[in-house]
């Protein structure tokens, strides 16, 4: 039994990206919420004593704060989202998961890992097949100036804070 709400247009699936992922069974619309990640919030020091099979469903939400689930029983509908480096979902707020474009019926359901990630040994090969696909991803992605203005306002709210700090102005 998970934490999350999931839109009733969305169903986990088996993914050819990894493992099983979020699908739409129906057209959803740009701007719609996709899904809302709950569960219990922890520190990265807490983070690395998980199981490994519960690891990767969590959710970096601040610089230190994870939001998901603590063991496998806990994993359910939503946790299972995957990365794709030409995502149609991104983050609103911290626990967000909106469409950033229309998604047809059956297609994956994905975000850009970037949208969240930063301070951590995070390292993943990346097998989304896109054309712009970084093949490595990495917690320092969030850095690369195209990212932060092709996902702007789809990064999770403390890190969007963080790049509006430290980049320049910009026109
Ligand atoms: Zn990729």
């Amino acid at each position: 039994m998970g934490f999350n709400w999931l839109s009733s247009k969305a169903e986990t699936r088996k993914s050819h990206i990894s493992g099983k992922g979020t699908f739409a069974k129906k057209n959803i619309k740009k701007g719609e919420i996709v899904a809302v990640f709950g569960g219990h919030v922890f520190n990265f020091t807490t983070w690395d004593k998980l199981p490994e099979d519960v690891k990767y469903e969590d959710l970096q939400i601040g610089e230190d704060l994870i939001i998901g689930p603590k063991k496998k029983e806990e994993v359910g509908e939503g946790d299972y989202v995957n990365h794709s480096c030409e995502p149609n979902a991104g983050i609103r707020g911290q626990i967000f998961l909106v469409a950033m474009k229309g998604i047809k019926r059956d297609e994956e359901i994905t975000f850009d890992y970037s949208m969240v990630l930063c301070g951590s040994e995070f390292k993943m090969r990346c097998r989304c097949g896109k054309k712009s696909c970084r093949k490595v991803i990495t917690a320092n992605d969030w850095k690369k100036q195209e990212l932060q203005k092709r996902y702007r306002g789809y990064f999770s709210y403390f890190l969007q804070q963080k790049i509006d700090k430290t980049s320049r102005a910009l026109p």
